[in-house]
């Protein structure tokens, strides 16, 4: 057992290789063990491209036989781009099988496990489940929810202010913590902001530190189109871009679809966040990184959508009642309906504190 969470932490640390690059699938890692040894790795990279299992089979080649796999997810039963991994195992002829935590996908659910066993292979599942389910929290989530996975973020002054009573804001935390946004951004499918933060900040929303990658897709909601022509996220093309209103005319949305910009139409005058999310859950938007502004967030925590908070604050004192906060609207009434969170992390960057936290479940 003390192995066996060795060995499935390795396949943990290689499966984090695909982290944010594998949507809509789960980022997996696997690894072959045959007499005590390593003989394979693999990690799932990109949709499309083969499963961890074929990359570590591949690599163990004739050592495969009689060896011990550990998977963070169930390996796959159906054909989908690629050939069933739990085939590939059989034929591969391990002896047994570690796996993780099970695939919710209802084309795999426990039907991969089943293949294995009936073959004849030991399976034992659920070494470092916690870990393995946290790591593809997103996906998980999608699954079961089909609905994109959001993260609400903000960044703020100690005394929790998102700008000064004057309305400066740029910048209130380092280029270090910044520059963490942007990677943050990155492992993300969408942005998605209120029209009042594209008209104050003309932000860009794309990725511009680290890695050259995808930019996610832009999202932003304005209920009359008051989104200007030549904003950055409608002007400058480095990624694509939603506009999701509240029922504009034709003629409208034509302008900015002259310009590769998708508009949508929501059912009410009034966007609701349920059904922007739903919109997004089967546009196949798994993910959603939520930057603001102030009465967006208000409007996601109040329709209880928020799946993870990530708190940028500075060791600054900002102070004056006028100044802004990171979650503005209406707020809660009441100290009981308050969003309550469980804090999962805490790091320092630069001189910046960060925070992960996620809602408690009720
Ligand atoms: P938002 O950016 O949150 O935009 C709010 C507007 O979005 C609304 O007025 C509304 O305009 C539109 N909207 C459409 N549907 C919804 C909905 N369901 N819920 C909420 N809004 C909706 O505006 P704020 O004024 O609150 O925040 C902007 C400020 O926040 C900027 O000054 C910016 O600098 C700051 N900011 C700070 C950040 C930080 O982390 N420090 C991050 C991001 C912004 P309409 O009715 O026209 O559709
Ligand atoms: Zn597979």
């Amino acid at each position: 057992m003390h192995n066996d969470e060795h060995y499935m932490r390795l396949a943990l640390d290689v499966a984090k290789a695909g982290v944010g690059q594998t949507s809509p699938n789960p980022a997996v890692g696997a690894v072959v063990v045959n007499g005590g040894t390593v003989v394979g790795l693999g990690a799932h990279l990109k949709a499309g491209e083969p499963h961890a299992e074929v990359y570590a089979i591949r690599m163990a080649g004739e050592k495969a036989r009689g060896a011990t796999v550990y998977v963070t997810l169930e390996p796959c039963s159906h054909y989908g781009k690629t050939p069933p991994c739990a085939d590939l195992l059989i034929q591969a002829g391990v002896r047994r099988v570690v796996v993780a935590t099970t695939d919710p996908n209802p084309l795999v659910a426990g039907k991969g496990i089943a293949k294995l066993r009936q073959a004849g292979i030991d399976v034992d599942v659920g070494v470092l489940k916690d870990e393995a389910d946290e790591l593809n929290r997103m996906f998980f989530h999608y699954i079961a929810a089909k609905t994109p996975f959001v993260t609400l973020k903000f960044a703020c002054s100690l005394d929790g202010k998102i700008a000064t009573a004057t309305g400066e804001s740029k910048w209130i935390t380092s280029s270090a913590a910044r520059e963490d946004v942007h990677r943050l951004r990155a492992q993300h499918d969408a942005i998605l902001v209120g029209v009042n933060t594209v008209l104050t900040d003309n932000p860009k929303l794309t990725v511009r530190f680290g890695e050259k990658r995808k930019n996610p897709l832009r999202i932003i909601l304005d209920t009359k189109l008051r989104t200007p022509l030549d904003a950055h996220v409608v002007a400058d093309k480095e990624a694509e871009t939603w506009i999701i209103t509240g029922g504009v005319s034709r003629e409208q949305a034509a302008a900015y679809e002259r310009l590769g910009v998708r508009v949508f139409s929501m059912p009410t005058a009034q966007i609701d966040v349920r059904d922007v999310l739903r919109l997004l859950g089967e546009q196949g938007v798994m993910s959603l990184f939520v930057e603001g502004g102030s009465r967006v967030h208000d409007s996601f925590l109040r329709a209880g959508a928020v799946n993870e908070v990530i708190a940028y604050i500075a060791p600054k004192l900002i102070g004056g009642r006028g100044a802004p906060t990171p979650v503005g609207g209406l707020g809660f009434a009441r100290l009981a309906e308050a969003v309550e969170l469980d804090i999962r992390r805490i790091e320092t960057i630069g001189p910046d504190i960060k925070i992960v936290a996620a809602p408690k479940r009720k």
